[in-house]
């Protein structure tokens, strides 16, 4: 399958089969400005949907449908998790995003998202920032993330980062019966907008941190905040992170990193980081348990970005932010307890979790429709 415009009756009838198990898929072609873009509505029992919009150069619409379809349905799943009221959406951007973006292009995406009338929220997600979405809403009302001068939360790496260091908490008091943090020895990958923060709180409380990441000023900044705190930092070259000798693996770069390689050299008891989808594949997770490693499942402990936007729909309180953000820790707490009730792994326990919460909301209502339950504080 080449690009949208090339699609045959072949091709068409293969979409539908891989469309099968979400409500809605829209493929969005504006010649004007260049757009091709792909939102998938995976499930919006729980409201509508959300997910933000990853801008990347695809290099074929099969490629791209196979990512926002596998994005859109992880996103139910952690607004499950999260217990926001709302579903699963996401959406891709054919293009560069070092060199195909142009207000145009944001514009004429915002109108895409206008014609869905309520039903998919968007904003930020790999290769796009918060400035993009500015131009995009211009045009709907239905966009998050935005910068607070434009009625945004702001900077959602902050809870998302804060989420994590309660997940940590959560994973040291399975592990060690304590929330203690200091003492304990760290190994994080990805000094980015999410890891550095992490990094800083670590060593603030007097932890041991074994850090690595691809830019060299990243680690430099992180090895000066080291000198002022009780913390400890050592740099290990790129993929030797994985054979760290420390309590806990905390991903904050890429994902995929739990795969076959990686299993073989993992020496820690914990791996709890902000990545999305850490697992390359579910069976993964269940070798995980099978080793005794004990992993905090990436959509409940990273959701604090999410809890962030989608708050901004009830007009954006950074105190309630902080509070549901808090309850990662008890979240992990009981999906850490009901894995062990069951005897699976904490991937699959948390996936019961949500696979519940949906079908108990299903009962009431199949899916969102802004016409049914009008309750969002939409912004003008
Ligand atoms: P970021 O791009 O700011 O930081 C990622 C960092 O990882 C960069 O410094 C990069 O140099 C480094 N990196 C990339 N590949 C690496 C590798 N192989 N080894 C070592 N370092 C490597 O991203 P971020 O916003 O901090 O997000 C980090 C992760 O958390 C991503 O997987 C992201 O999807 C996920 N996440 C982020 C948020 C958020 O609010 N920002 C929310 C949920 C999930």
């Amino acid at each position: 399958m080449g690009s949208i415009k090339d699609m045959t009756p072949h091709d068409s009838s293969r979409v539908l089969d891989k469309i099968a198990g979400h409500e809605q898929v829209m493929f969005c072609n504006d010649p004007g400005s260049g757009l091709q873009a792909i939102i998938a509505i995976h499930n919006t029992v729980l409201g509508p949907a959300l997910g933000g919009c990853r801008m990347y150069p695809y290099e074929s619409l099969d490629e791209a449908l196979d990512d926002v379809l596998r994005l859109s349905e992880g996103m139910t799943y952690k607004c499950a998790a999260a217990d926001v009221d709302f579903g699963g959406g996401k959406a891709v951007i054919i293009g560069d995003p070092q060199t195909d973006k142009t207000p145009e292009l944001f514009r004429a995406f915002g109108q895409y998202v206008e014609t869905l009338n309520g039903r998919f929220y968007t904003g930020t997600d790999m290769g796009t920032t918060m400035d993009d979405f500015v131009y995009a809403q211009k045009e709907t009302n239905c966009i998050v993330g935005v910068p607070e001068a434009f009625g945004g939360g702001g900077d959602s790496s902050i809870p998302t980062a804060k989420g994590v260091v309660y997940g940590l908490q959560a994973t040291c008091h399975t592990i060690f019966g304590s929330n203690e943090l200091s003492g304990r020895c760290f190994a994080l990958q990805g000094l980015g907008k999410v890891g550095y923060k992490v990094a800083m709180h670590l060593l603030e409380q007097g932890a041991y941190l074994y850090v690595t990441d691809l830019n060299m000023e990243w680690i430099e900044a992180i090895q000066e905040v080291a000198k002022s705190t009780s913390g400890t930092v050592e740099v290990v070259d790129g993929d030797a992170i994985y054979q760290a000798d420390a309590d806990i693996f905390i991903p904050c770069a890429i994902g995929g990193v739990i795969n076959d390689d990686t299993l073989a050299q993992f020496r820690v008891r914990a791996i709890a980081g902000s990545a999305n989808n850490q697992l390359a594949s579910q069976a993964h997770g269940v070798q995980l348990a099978e080793k005794g490693i004990l992993y905090a499942p990436d959509y409940i402990i990273n959701s604090g970005g999410l809890i962030q936007v989608s708050d901004e729909l009830y007009g954006a309180n950074k105190e309630r932010v902080l509070m549901k953000t808090k309850e990662i820790y008890y979240s992990l707490l009981d999906v850490f307890q009901q894995a062990k009730l069951d005897g699976v792994s904490t991937i699959e326990a948390a996936n019961r979790i949500c696979e519940k919460r949906l079908e108990d909301r299903r009962r009431r209502n199949s899916f969102y429709s802004p016409g049914i339950r009008p309750k969002w504080k939409i912004r003008n």
